[in-house]
């Protein structure tokens, strides 16, 4: 609808108002309802519970990915992916990135996993900030942020202005990613990833790293926080020290996948089909099978940092085949 059919179908129901003795809604119309404000116009923090926890998401960014399906391998599935877009009714030449962060509180500990983009000129990323302060948290209340790896839209929201955004938040990660990218020459070999792009990503994590030196804390696969409510995981293969993180309270149990998927449907129609990001991607598919498998079979209920908003479900599976079950929204 553009805003020419706006104003005539507006014009035509004041007319019709007022002929029909209906002068309080003529008055109305003369004031019309401010525009809406600049920046995030989408709901984007989303409050649950995990156990005695409360958790959020928060959307940090959605955009169109325009390279699309060229981002898929093996490439020879390209075909086969678009028919399954095709059939469930989604675009076939973009694919839609959700960025979610996840933040626990519990106690005095206010925790995030992952930061998002971080601060950006585009209207659609970087909302982490706008979503922390609309549940009342402000950057220095936030006591813990895990990172799961250190690609931009996980990364660059922990560092605003050449800082810690979190300035009292420990920064948690594995040695085998802060080794990764630190090395002499950190190895793409096996990645589909435009390589052009590496020499600026590599420089960036380098000095985003360094500015979070001093609040940096190395875990370990398997080591548990906060009184085991948050475990650390190896899933290597998007990177190599890619984490997922299990939490627990009072019985229940959340598992947050990271990036074990980057869609809804294509990363479990065929656990095969990986994405151009990934560092080694037969060992991101060994591992996202691993997963998979025993998600579906224990049914865990799973979080997705790329997952559509707002992020949570089940994985099921079907035959050789899974289905990513979203959770219905609830209102509480
Ligand atoms: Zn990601």
């Amino acid at each position: 609808m553009n805003d020419s059919v706006v104003n005539l179908s507006r014009r035509g129901f004041v007319v019709s108002a007022a002929l029909a003795g209906m002068p309080q809604l003529v008055k109305a119309e003369k004031t019309a309802p401010p525009e809406p404000p600049a920046g995030p116009s989408n709901p984007y923090t989303y409050h649950f519970k995990i156990g005695e926890v409360d958790a959020w998401t928060i959307s940090d960014a959605y955009f169109p990915i325009r390279e699309g399906l060229g981002l898929m391998w093996p490439e020879e599935s390209r075909e086969e992916m678009k028919g399954l877009l095709s059939r469930e009714g989604r675009e076939t030449d973009s694919i839609p990135l959700y960025a979610n962060v996840l933040l626990l509180r519990k106690d005095k500990e206010i925790i995030l996993f992952d930061a998002g983009f971080g601060g950006s000129n585009r209207r659609t990323v970087g909302w982490l900030r706008h979503g922390l302060a609309q549940i009342g948290i402000t950057p220095e209340q936030v006591t813990a942020g895990f990172l799961s790896h250190a690609h931009s839209d996980h990364l660059n929201g922990f560092v605003a202005e050449d800082r810690a955004a979190f300035p009292n938040a420990a920064f948690y990660l594995r040695q085998e990613e802060l080794d990764f990218w630190q090395g002499k020459d950190p190895d793409f070999s096996k990645s589909k990833r435009n390589k052009k792009s590496l020499p600026g990503m590599i420089k960036t994590v380098r000095k985003n790293f360094e500015i979070l030196g001093e609040n940096t804390k190395l875990v370990k696969d398997g080591d548990e926080l906060f009184g085991g409510l948050v475990r650390v995981e190896a899933a290597p293969g998007h990177t190599s020290g890619h984490s997922c993180f299990r939490i627990r309270s009072a019985g229940e149990e959340l598992l947050h996948l990271m990036d074990l998927a980057h869609h809804d449907l294509l990363m479990f129609a065929d656990p095969n089909w990986t994405i151009a990001f990934d560092h080694d991607p037969k060992l991101a598919v060994v591992t996202r099978k691993k997963y998979w498998e025993q998600a579906a079979a224990q049914g865990t209920r799973c979080y997705g940092f790329h997952l559509p908003w707002p992020g949570l479900g089940y994985i099921v599976q079907q035959g050789r085949k899974y289905r990513w079950a979203a959770e219905p929204w609830r209102w509480a």
